[in-house]
């Protein structure tokens, strides 16, 4: 029998609660299928860092570099500044590793009310591809005459041709398997006249090799109109690392909560594990209640085993969380609901064991 190796990481704030869910719902699946999965527990981030001064140890990437995929909680401490956290662990893993495309499905699961009047539910079925190695998030840049009025600071967004080619690439790729064939290249050459030009160069290009996707572009202040006021209107979206962040949470929210948004930062090439996580942050104004959402961890877990190989078991993953969340008592209460992370947790276990396809 086949064992895949999976790093778990759960981070800071509810990432261990989340994480224990999805490794039990993982270990359910796995004895139903004929696979096995062995985790190993990496416990960095916030509480590593008071310890050791850094969210991971100097070898941490060495530790999990032969892992065959990374589930990942959240990263982010009361007392720590955010971007030390970030850059320290989970920018730390995603750049080293290449993990240049970011996947963020977002569609209205059954039993969810997106907040927006008109739209009930199959109107809004995008996938939203982010660029995750460069642009706005390059960590290039540096302060000068830190502290005196004349203080200089700057953070330089790089592209680069192969970065954007490859991301358009794989975002065409990915459009041309979906039913529609159709992507929306997201965009803002009409103020930042070098980097975003080229973008929109490059991603007329690699369109040539892809006759079978239509697409059209958009500029990123029109696109948050067109996401709430035409959803239906949208499939597949590329973005830079910033843009994509953003219109990400918006998605998110229209979708129903934060806390069922999955993600998947893919290193296509797989030189490197890609790594696997609930959209949202580690939460610490629910930390410990037990309330904590799982279902954004659970589709994270279910994306990590169509990338492994094991489509089968993902899509079993993905019947089972949709039952439960078409059940009202079984929501959370970020969706109006009572239920806790125990329940929603134990109801997709007894999905898996009671689904017979
Ligand atoms: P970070 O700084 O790590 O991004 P944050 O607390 O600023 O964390 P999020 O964790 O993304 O931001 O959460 C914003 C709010 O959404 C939280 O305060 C919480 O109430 C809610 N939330 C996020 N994730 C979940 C979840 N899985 N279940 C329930 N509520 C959630």
């Amino acid at each position: 029998m086949k064992t895949y190796r999976i790093a778990a990481i759960p981070g800071d704030g509810i990432g261990g609660e989340v994480i224990d869910a999805g490794v039990e719902v993982l270990q359910a699946l796995a004895a139903r299928e004929n696979f096995a999965l062995a985790f190993d527990r990496f416990d960095w981030g916030g509480d590593y860092y008071k310890r050791h001064g850094r969210m991971m140890p100097q070898d941490g990437r060495e530790q999990i570099r032969h892992h065959d995929a990374i589930l990942f909680g959240s990263a982010g401490h009361p007392d720590i500044p955010d971007h030390v956290t970030l850059w320290g662990l989970r920018l730390a893993i995603c750049q080293p590793f290449d993990q240049y495309a970011n996947v963020r499905p977002t569609r209205i699961l059954p039993g969810i009310t997106s907040p927006l009047r008109r739209v009930s539910g199959p109107e809004l079925d995008w996938v939203i591809v982010r660029e995750n190695s460069e642009g706005e998030y390059s960590g290039i840049g540096g302060r000068v005459h830190q502290g005196l009025p004349e203080e200089v600071a700057t953070d330089v967004s790089i592209m680069t041709r192969a970065g954007v080619t490859r991301i358009m690439r794989f975002a065409f790729r990915l459009a041309e398997r979906r039913p529609r064939k159709f992507l929306t290249v997201v965009t803002k050459s009409n103020a930042q006249r070098h980097a975003m030009v080229m973008w929109d160069e490059i991603a007329a290009e690699v369109a040539a090799e892809f006759p079978a996707v239509t697409w059209d572009k958009m500029l990123v202040d029109a696109m948050t109109m067109r996401m709430t006021l035409k959803p239906e209107s949208l499939d597949t979206i590329v973005a830079t690392n910033l843009h994509a962040d953003i219109l990400s949470d918006l998605a998110a929210a229209l979708a129903g909560s934060l806390g069922i948004a999955p993600t998947a930062n893919l290193n296509p090439e797989r030189q490197f594990p890609s790594m696997f996580e609930p959209i949202h942050g580690s939460a610490f104004d629910i930390m410990g209640k037990g309330i904590a959402n799982p279902v954004g961890t659970f589709w994270s877990a279910s994306m990590l085993l169509d990338h492994i190989g094991e489509p089968a078991a993902a899509a079993r993953l993905m019947r089972a969380i949709e039952r439960v969340t078409a059940t009202p008592e079984l929501h959370t209460p970020d969706l109006g609901g009572k239920a806790t992370t125990r329940i929603v947790t134990d109801a997709v276990v007894a999905a898996i064991q009671a689904d017979n396809s």
